[in-house]
């Protein structure tokens, strides 16, 4: 097999291409190979039905990296994001409870909940600011490995503590962030339950946790710590989230970047413990001297790498990351977008609701928990629906819209019966949940796509469809992420990387992985030539 390539970067989704643009960008030959007809894993834009195209999984942008914007150049490539800042949440009947990036404001709907509550929220925003920033600071970080005895360990480990020395107390907030449920963390500010289930929302998104699980308080901050508009700014991205790959793909392009769809890899070559290729299902081959896989870590060290190549500590450790998900994803093409009864334009003072948030209580995220926790999907699941089409005129036919509606919980496996007979009764429930609070919504419904973790994982090849490529908690974070003497990118193959959401810093379109892991592979480009 002959290296025709420097890098192939096995799987297309946004981190296999900032890894493979970056490292095109530094002069290598770089090869993309992706197993489906289309570019860009969950971050995809495609027709679900005739005429209706929609952000098939991730649907709204904040954690996408200014530095990676920058760097690849792609506003110029055509990355343009709109606005969804001002959150809506409908708490039943004509109750609701503005959030907002603008503290002021969101003090003003506190207040109508609890004056205390709106009184302690500036400085609740700026103590999870302090904390976001510093996790912040981590992200671009190549998390070591203090336990291995060598010298470049030792040298990493030190550099690492010297450069976060000044930290001080900061790092008990955070140790408070990373071991508190999301419920204990928020009580410590704040009395009204609608003020807390408003922040411990975000605590539900893509986790097998409900709000009073311990550690759920990390993923409050997981969601606010993207940096677009500012601190924790949320958009739609114009044409969809698959606008996002293909302006990444397009920079790698410019760059000599090739990427091929529609080409599965089955296995990574090695010869005398040293990867120098792939083989796809097909039988092509293709050969480099470094091969990076976005695929998660689960498949790669489960099926593309021989487990003759690997420690069986390594894969015992994969086989322990958890995966477990209860996400789904409701895309509807519809005459019109919802009504909630409870929004007021004259109130609220904006037009439209286009980013939502149905989760009314702390009981009610914790319920929807409990049911799936025991086997069956939540009876009243919680619910992000947006209508990207409100500000982009490209994803419908005039007049009529796209509805992402994202939440949880619909366990991966059921424990009576199976998703093909639940799926149409679910669905109905999660309708149920949009009509009380938008009346009449369902009867515009022109068709639908529901997607529950089984389909996650055999469309995008996410293990048990989790939306983060493993859970998001302390013992999956950092260091241990995908698992211990792993997690710097690196693997115990030569010559063989992880570029992944199963890495450091984790899920989300952030681009952070990629960027990381191509800088590892650059530093170590010269002595794997
Ligand atoms: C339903 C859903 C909603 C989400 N919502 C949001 C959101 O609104 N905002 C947000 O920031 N994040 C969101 N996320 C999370 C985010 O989309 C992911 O964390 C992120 O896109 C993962 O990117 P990645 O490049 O690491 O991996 P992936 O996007 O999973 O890409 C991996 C790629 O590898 C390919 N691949 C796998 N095996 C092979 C093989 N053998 N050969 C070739 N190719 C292979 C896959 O087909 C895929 O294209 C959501 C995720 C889902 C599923």
């Amino acid at each position: 097999m002959g290296a025709n390539y420097d890098v192939i970067v096995i799987g297309s989704g946004h981190n296999g291409l900032v890894c493979g643009s970056y490292l095109a960008r530094a002069g290598l030959r770089v090869l993309v190979l992706e197993r489906r007809p289309v570019i860009g894993g969950a971050a995809v834009t495609e027709e679900f039905t005739p005429g209706f195209r929609a952000s098939r999984f991730s649907y709204v942008m904040s954690l996408l990296h200014p530095r990676i914007i920058r760097d690849l150049e792609l506003r110029a490539m055509g990355l343009e994001v709109l606005p969804a800042n001002d959150l809506f949440c409908p708490l039943g009947g004509d109750d609701y409870i503005v959030f907002s990036d603008d503290v002021r404001r969101t003090q003003a709907e506190f207040a109508r909940f609890s004056k205390r509550d709106a009184e302690a929220y500036p400085a609740f925003a700026r103590e999870l600011e302090a904390s976001a920033a510093l996790v912040r600071r981590l992200l671009f970080e190549t998390p070591v490995d203090p336990v291995r005895r060598s010298w470049r360990n030792f040298r990493d480990t030190a550099s690492l503590l010297w450069r976060h020395r000044r930290i001080g107390d900061r790092a008990y907030r955070l140790v408070d962030l990373l071991g508190q449920s999301a419920y204990d963390y928020l009580s410590a500010w704040f009395e009204s339950d609608v003020v807390k289930s408003v922040l411990a929302y975000y605590a539900s998104i893509g986790t097998f946790a409900g709000p009073r699980s311990p550690g759920t308080a990390y993923v409050i901050m997981h969601h606010v710590m993207g940096e677009h508009q500012g601190a924790g700014g949320w958009g739609f991205v114009r044409g969809g989230m698959g606008e996002i790959s293909a302006s990444i793909a397009r920079s790698g392009a410019r760059h000599g970047m090739q990427v091929i769809a529609g080409a599965p890899v089955a296995e990574v070559v090695i010869r005398d413990g040293r990867a120098v290729g792939v083989r796809c299902a097909d039988g092509r081959e293709f050969g480099a001297r470094v091969v990076a896989s976005n695929a998660t870590a689960k498949t790669l060290f489960r099926r593309l790498v021989a487990a003759e190549h690997l420690p069986p500590e390594l894969l015992t450790e994969i086989d322990r990351f958890r995966t477990t998900s209860t996400a789904f994803k409701l895309n509807i093409a519809a005459e019109r977008p919802p009504h909630y009864r409870a929004f007021d334009p004259a109130k609220t003072g904006f037009a439209y609701p286009s980013y939502v948030h149905i989760g009314p209580g702390i009981d009610y995220l914790e319920r929807a928990f409990d049911d799936a926790k025991y086997g069956s999907y939540s009876a009243r699941p919680f619910m992000t629906p947006v209508v990207p089409t409100v500000v982009d005129d490209t994803l419908a036919p005039p007049g009529k819209h796209v509805i992402n509606a994202f939440g949880g919980h619909a366990p991966y496996t059921l424990k009576d019966g199976s998703w093909a007979d639940a799926k149409p009764r679910f669905t109905r429930v999660a309708l149920d949940v949009l009509d009380d609070m938008a009346p009449g919504f369902s009867a515009g419904i022109i068709d639908l796509e529901m997607l529950v973790p089984p389909d996650l994982e055999q469309i995008v090849g996410l293990p048990q469809g989790h939306i983060f490529h493993g859970e998001l908690s302390l013992d999956q974070l950092f260091l241990q992420r995908p698992a211990p003497h792993v997690a710097d990118y690196r693997t115990p193959v030569r010559g063989l990387y992880q570029c992944a959401s199963s890495s450091h810093p984790g899920g989300g379109v952030s681009g952070i992985p990629g960027h990381n892991a191509a800088r590892e592979i650059l530093r170590d480009w010269r002595r794997l030539r």
